[in-house]
């Protein structure tokens, strides 16, 4: 299963290099990179002409939501919120069987590739069948995700979601919430089986806490412990501070904001990953920053939920660590995350080039590696960037479509952003050293969009 590849231009960890032989190992890791290489007439390996970068992390997904994207955009009565859309989310969520999940996560995942992303942290909250019971095996839904991931070729790190409670102080979880609860002994029975699962199907695993008012602080210890006794280096994600009214509850009932309360509580570090860190006092900003946990930052989403901006100024000042997520996947896009991320940033300090490495540097090149080293930190995943030991993710960009046309170099990743045509700037996508994606289009998308239609048929 080892191969070659010959590649003429690729952004390595240690900068741009041309007429590279990349070999990589049976389990899709780069063994070897060789720069500077004169092909010789009798090589068997494959050889791609376009310049290539590291692929994105998206560590952030509800696959779900994504068969509603687009059907919570017409007003009700009066102002409009968050907690409206959510309505609307647990109507939908009432329909969904383990095929119309599996469908839909395919689907998904595939139009992820399409865009870039070889790796999606899913935060799994989808446990229960319709009336809210078990199904026989208590991780069928887990198990379809991985399939999903199977059928698609992406990376998966599956965060199996801990929801006991609708609200601060322990509230009883309403009828909506149903499909999501579990008992703390149910939660430690499935995400042994997550496990399981994992190691079956070749992909991580960690856990999500859903939010501070959905679980308890015990509740988080166990499980904690619970994944320590599994996999003592492995994720943990919690949805933190993503709305006002989320946080003035918090207060009411901890006396703290949630990231003040989370960072008294806990002991932070690169296992964590704070969702929707939207709200934050400068003093939590650089604490989180500290202690080196990654934010999942979803840039399309908190703007069409109307949740407010990431600090993110201020938390790049101090070295923070950061990831982006498609979410909800009202967009499912990783230049537009980065993108409407730098132009947040512009149109808040009424100037340029924001977010970048410093003084004359690229503004592209920033943006993109930090947001696949810190998904990649954050799902326990070894991607990201180029380098020997880490997988063989990665995009060929088309260097003939007009955005990169005469492009270079970083340029070509500053075009690929911000030069906004259509997706046609990505020739193909490579997950694990696997061809995935070719001249723009999925290796299974005839029967993936098959499996999508009928599920869609039947829920909308
Ligand atoms: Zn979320």
């Amino acid at each position: 299963m080892a191969k070659k590849i010959f590649v003429k231009h690729i952004l390595l960890a240690d900068g741009w290099a041309e007429n590279v032989l990349i070999e990589i190992d049976e389990f899709g890791i780069i063994a070897k990179l060789s720069k500077n290489q004169v092909l010789t007439s009798d090589f068997e390996g494959e050889r791609v002409s376009g310049s290539i970068i590291p692929a994105m992390v998206n560590n952030h997904s509800h696959a779900f939501q994504w068969a509603m994207a687009g059907l919570a955009e017409q007003s009700g009565k009066g102002k409009d919120s968050f907690w409206s859309w959510r309505k609307i989310m647990y109507d939908f969520v009432g329909k969904i069987s383990p095929d119309d999940l599996e469908a839909i996560a395919s689907a998904l995942y595939m139009q992820m590739l399409k865009a870039g992303y070889t790796s999606v942290g899913e935060f799994h909250y989808l446990h229960h069948d319709i009336s809210g019971s078990q199904f026989a095996n208590p991780a069928e839904m887990s198990q379809r995700i991985f399939a999903a991931a199977q059928n698609t070729g992406i990376n998966v790190t599956l965060l199996p979601v801990f929801y006991r409670y609708s609200g601060f102080g322990q509230q009883a979880p309403n009828d909506g919430q149903k499909r999501f609860i579990h008992s703390k002994e149910d939660y430690a029975k499935l995400l042994n089986l997550v496990a399981r699962l994992a190691d079956k199907y070749k992909q991580n695993f960690g856990i999500a806490p859903h939010s501070l008012r959905a679980v308890s602080e015990a509740d988080i210890h166990y499980a904690i412990n619970q994944l320590n006794e599994l996999d003592a280096n492995a994720p943990i994600h919690i949805h933190i501070a993503e709305q006002l009214k989320e946080v003035e509850d918090c207060q009411a009932h901890y006396g703290a904001r949630p990231i003040e309360w989370l960072l008294d509580n806990f002991e932070l570090n690169h296992r964590w990953c704070l969702v929707h860190a939207t709200h934050m006092t400068y003093a939590e900003v650089k604490a989180v920053a500290d202690s080196n946990a990654v934010v999942s930052i979803c840039t399309t989403t908190e703007a069409n939920l109307g949740d407010g901006f990431f600090a993110m100024q201020d938390y790049k000042a101090h070295q923070g660590r950061w990831g982006i997520g498609s979410d909800s996947h009202i967009s499912v896009s990783a230049t537009e995350e980065l993108r409407w991320l730098e132009y947040q940033n512009r149109l808040l300090s009424h100037s340029r080039t924001v977010l970048t490495g410093g003084d004359f540097s690229s503004n592209g090149h920033y943006l993109w590696s930090r947001a696949a080293q810190g998904g990649a930190q954050s799902l326990n995943n070894q991607t990201g960037e180029l380098t020997v030991g880490n997988k063989a993710d990665f995009i060929e960009l088309n260097n003939n479509s007009l955005p990169l046309l005469m492009k270079s170099n970083h340029e070509l990743i500053d075009s690929f952003i911000f030069n906004q045509q259509s997706n046609q700037s990505i020739a193909s996508v490579w997950c694990k050293g696997q061809k995935v994606v070719a001249d723009g289009e999925h290796h299974a998308e005839q029967a993936i969009i098959t499996n999508f239609k009928k599920t869609l048929a039947r829920l909308i």
